[in-house]
């Protein structure tokens, strides 16, 4: 790795104190599945990467509890050993893994600018983008209170626990009612706590969440706590918060599923690179490549439908091919 002097960073107003400057030929930033797998491709390709992990090391997984759907797992694992099992096969072949956040970038030249934790610049010939997304909560205490507890914002990561019991989804989007027709399969009952009198979700998953039986739509209700002694054994719900029908119901569940959107983490990266409308970054077709040459997107930061820990690692194992392939096609 070269250390030289920082150049001056290009965006005025920010101004950070860049205390180190570093040249790197493949910066990967975020430590879940897809940068972990890009890491391993990377560094087995010999293009040295540095990743830097972002604030939850290990990324949204380290918030599950069982994974039982990663292949070659069959009998299991839990989502912090699984990433840990990971970022030691990611150093195991020579991939640098940095605790740090990348707090700006300058996309706009032929070499790429992160500024990591404000104060150090990295210049990255590829970079790959894997900084996953972050599901959306309520902000009621009880969501903190009962945290891996029966509360989940993954119904195909954890309503298998959920087997014969009864369930809330909170939403009324596309998320909802595919969680909610997943976790009927499943569950003994299923409730979907709607906040308006109309669902989000397409007339098509609209009609398959009507057809199941044991989905029963709470209109017009919205979750302010959720009670229970060693974990959710309930919710409090309020009908028509605010209106002068107001009326707080209870429901028994032992489980509590958000499904009310996710945020891609690409803030930081929207200056330069295409996103669609909710901050998913646009991926050419086929491939992980952005808008901008040399910089790729690999897992949930561009991928609003499938969201699974395999399909992020298959995009991060899709992102280090890309990359390796652009540096070789680089004039000399
Ligand atoms: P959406 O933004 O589409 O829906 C979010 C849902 O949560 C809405 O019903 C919204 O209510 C509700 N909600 C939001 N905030 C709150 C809150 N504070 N309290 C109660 N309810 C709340 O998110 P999705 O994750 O469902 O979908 C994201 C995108 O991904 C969409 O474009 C969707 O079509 C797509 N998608 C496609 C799938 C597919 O094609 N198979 C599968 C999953 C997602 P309200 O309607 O009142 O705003």
């Amino acid at each position: 790795m070269e250390f030289f002097k920082p150049v001056e960073f290009q965006n005025e107003d920010k101004k950070p104190a860049i205390e180190k400057s570093e040249k790197v030929k493949c910066l990967i930033l975020g430590s879940g599945p897809a940068g972990y797998t890009a890491a391993i491709y990377a560094a087995r390709a010999n293009l040295k990467p540095v990743l830097y992990t972002g604030m939850q090391m290990g990324g949204q997984l380290t918030t599950t509890t069982e994974v039982e759907n990663f292949p070659g797992y069959p009998d299991g694992v839990t989502g912090p050993v699984m990433m840990e099992d990971m970022k030691r096969q990611a150093e195991r072949f020579g991939a640098e893994v940095r605790f740090g956040l990348a707090t700006d970038v300058d996309f706009s030249g032929s070499s790429h600018k992160v500024i990591i934790d404000d104060n150090t610049e990295i210049i990255a010939s590829t970079v790959i983008i894997a900084t996953g997304a972050t599901a959306r909560y309520l902000g009621i205490d009880a969501e903190t209170r009962y945290a891996g507890m029966g509360v989940s914002a993954c119904a195909t990561c954890d309503g298998f626990f959920y087997r014969g019991k009864d369930v809330a989804v909170v939403g009324g989007g596309d998320t909802a009612a595919e969680e909610a027709i997943y976790l009927a399969g499943l569950c003994n009952k299923v409730y979907m706590i709607v906040r308006r009198n109309v669902l989000r979700a397409s007339a098509a998953m609209q009609t398959r969440v009507m057809n199941t039986p044991n989905i029963e739509i709470l209109w017009e209700h919205q979750a302010v706590d959720l009670f229970g002694e060693n974990g959710v054994e309930g919710a409090v719900l309020v009908r028509k918060k605010g209106t002068p029908e107001e009326e707080i119901r209870r429901i028994r569940i032992d489980g509590f599923f958000l499904a009310i959107g996710h945020t891609p983490n690409s803030e930081v990266f929207r200056k330069f690179i295409d996103t669609n409308e909710t901050g998913y970054i646009k991926t050419i077709p086929g491939s992980t490549r952005t808008n901008v040459p040399g910089v790729f997107a690999a897992g949930d930061v561009q991928d609003p439908v499938y969201r699974q820990a395999v399909t992020a690692a298959g995009t991060g194992c899709m992102a280090a091919i890309d990359a390796e392939r652009y540096l070789a096609e680089l004039p000399e």
